[in-house]
């Protein structure tokens, strides 16, 4: 068993049989296999700040912490850049690799302590009445299915939409590609 785990507001508390921490998709899709060997169920878990149950489970819980890199920018001709992260980054170190580059998020809701992850999968959202969510900027997802299976989506593919706004019900994100603008 793993020590007690709890989300921000001590609303949720739940004791995993197991935490583990990937360095990267293969890591992912390694425990997602192990999980279900063992036939226990699987759950990616952000910084907790969902005030629901969203991301408790009893069974392995992944804390993709380590999976944060920033893996690719690509300028596009409209002047906003593609930029692909590892899925676990906190918003704040996000914003600060995003500005180092003349870059921003088009939005985001009014804290930075968030996992990449977690808020895209809960479609948290900012202010403004035609700046969109964090969801709606999202170009492409690299997703660990329930079978293991890493798989990349863009908008093109049927899974995207449930993979970008899951809920961490619709397999594990590894990488997200994000639409930013110019700071
Ligand atoms: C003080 C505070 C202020 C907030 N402000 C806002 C706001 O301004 N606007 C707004 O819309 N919301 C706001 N929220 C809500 C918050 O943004 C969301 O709850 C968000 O999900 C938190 O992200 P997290 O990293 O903590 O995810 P968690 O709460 O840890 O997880 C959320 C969900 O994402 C899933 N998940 C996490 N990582 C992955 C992954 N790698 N792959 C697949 N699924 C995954 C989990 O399984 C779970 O279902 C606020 C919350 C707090 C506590």
């Amino acid at each position: 068993m793993a020590a007690p785990w709890e989300n921000w507001a001590r609303t949720q508390r739940v004791t995993p049989r197991r935490v583990e921490r990937p360095l990267d998709a293969g890591d992912i899709a390694d425990a997602v296999r192990r999980a279900a060997a063992e036939g226990l169920r699987v759950r990616a878990v952000g910084s907790g700040h969902s005030f629901t149950g969203a991301a408790v489970t009893d069974g392995v819980q992944l804390d993709l912490d380590a999976v944060r890199r920033v893996e690719r920018v690509l300028p596009l001709p409209d002047g906003r850049s593609l930029v692909t992260v590892g899925a676990g980054i906190r918003l704040r170190r996000l914003c600060a690799e995003l500005a180092a580059r003349g870059l921003a998020l088009e939005n985001m809701g009014d804290i930075d302590h968030q996992t990449l992850a977690g808020a895209i999968s809960t479609g948290t959202h900012g202010t403004g009445a035609r700046l969109r969510g964090m969801a709606a900027q999202v170009a492409g997802v690299r997703l660990v299915t329930a079978g293991g299976d890493v798989v990349d989506l863009t908008p093109d593919d049927e899974a995207f939409e449930p993979a970008r706004l899951g809920l961490g019900a619709v397999g594990v994100l590894a990488a997200v590609t994000l639409a930013v603008v110019p700071a």
